[in-house]
């Protein structure tokens, strides 16, 4: 099988949003009036983002689901994507595979591929999405990392630490019981966009993120950007962790690490302000995700940690950085 076999074979299906799809030298999206186009590009590197030894199927999945994820940050409906790869060989075994759970999720979100480019090379996974956001009044719906208010509540979406526990057990730094490491793993290789959640809370939310490099390395980015600061109740977050419900004998602390740093969550993290308890709570129901208060907004900067009964804890976590 070539280059263009295996384009035909699993990546070019007929456009149906957009006005032109695979095929020709571009692709041609129709923006709506009145709407802004929302872009994001996120790459996987075999070693690096995920295991050789990896299901495809997975792999397709979480390509999308992490560019998927920046649209939910946003409150951006998603349109299209393009997906420029790189494989050692035109396999079918392999393309099969990774193409349905590509196209399984990008169903389920009416977000359709329109283009790319295909290479041999070491297996590298870049997609870009496209995705919208109303503009009202002549005011952009788009959920930004630079809103957070002193006083505004934060929360967290979904659950936190699973994709970090999941990684060391496969290292041979963590044994698991059977049925937590399956929890624990279905969210590292299976995260779930909250493309719902972030299009209900435009308007909203002050402020928004969504978690890849661990919560409070992202969140820093909100205070940053904010010009703010933060108290985080350490223990309202280590109580979502979604393994957790199948382990007894883990110290709170470490709970405490997974969640707050673990990493790779696709969880959003957002601001909003005390008035809008009420609306977050129909958010969250309306796209029927699980939120979480985890802490509140401040003017002092910095980052404070507090336990469940009030007491500060240390903060020496950090955020991951590719070249750190
Ligand atoms: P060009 O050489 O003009 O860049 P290509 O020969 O690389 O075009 O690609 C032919 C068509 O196939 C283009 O429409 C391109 O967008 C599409 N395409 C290439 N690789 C992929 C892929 N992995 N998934 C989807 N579409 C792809
Ligand atoms: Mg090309």
């Amino acid at each position: 099988m070539g280059e263009f076999e295996l384009i035909e074979r699993y990546f070019k299906r007929p456009a149906r949003q957009a006005a032109l799809g695979v095929g020709d030298d571009c692709a041609l999206l129709q923006a709506t009036p009145g709407t802004q186009l929302a872009i994001s590009s996120d790459m996987l590197v075999e070693g690096r983002h995920f295991l050789s030894t990896v299901d495809p199927f997975k792999l397709g999945h979480k390509a999308l689901a992490v560019n998927l994820s920046d649209l939910a940050a946003c409150g951006a409906r998603p349109l299209a994507f393009t997906l420029a790869l790189a494989l050692p060989r035109a396999d079918d075994a392999w393309a099969a595979p990774f193409a349905k759970g590509l196209f399984a999720l990008a169903d389920a979100h009416g977000c359709e591929l329109i283009g790319g480019d295909t290479t041999q090379g070491p297996l590298n996974i870049c997609i870009t999405v496209f995705g919208e956001v109303p503009v009202l009044n002549g005011r952009s719906q788009a959920l930004l990392r630079s809103g957070a208010q002193a006083g505004d509540d934060i929360y967290l979406s979904g659950t936190v630490g699973d994709a970090r526990m999941a990684l060391e057990v496969f290292r041979g730094t963590l044994a698991l019981p059977a049925s937590a490491f399956e929890a624990a793993r279905s969210r590292m290789e299976q995260p779930t966009p909250r493309v719902a959640l972030g299009i209900a809370l435009r308007g909203i939310a002050s402020a928004a993120i969504d978690i890849s490099d661990g919560l409070l390395g992202d969140l820093g980015h909100i205070l940053k950007q904010s010009g703010v600061g933060a108290t985080v109740e350490a223990d309202s977050a280590a109580s979502r962790v979604a393994a957790r419900a199948h382990c007894s004998d883990i110290a709170p602390a470490q709970w405490r690490d997974w969640a707050l740093a673990g990493g790779d969550d696709y969880e959003l993290l957002f601001c909003a302000p005390v008035s809008q308890r009420e609306a977050v709570t129909a958010a969250a129901q309306a796209s029927q995700t699980v939120v979480t208060r985890i802490g509140r907004i401040e003017t002092a900067r910095g980052l404070r940690l507090i336990d469940a009964s009030g007491q500060l804890l240390p903060n020496t976590y950090g955020s991951f950085d590719h070249f750190a």
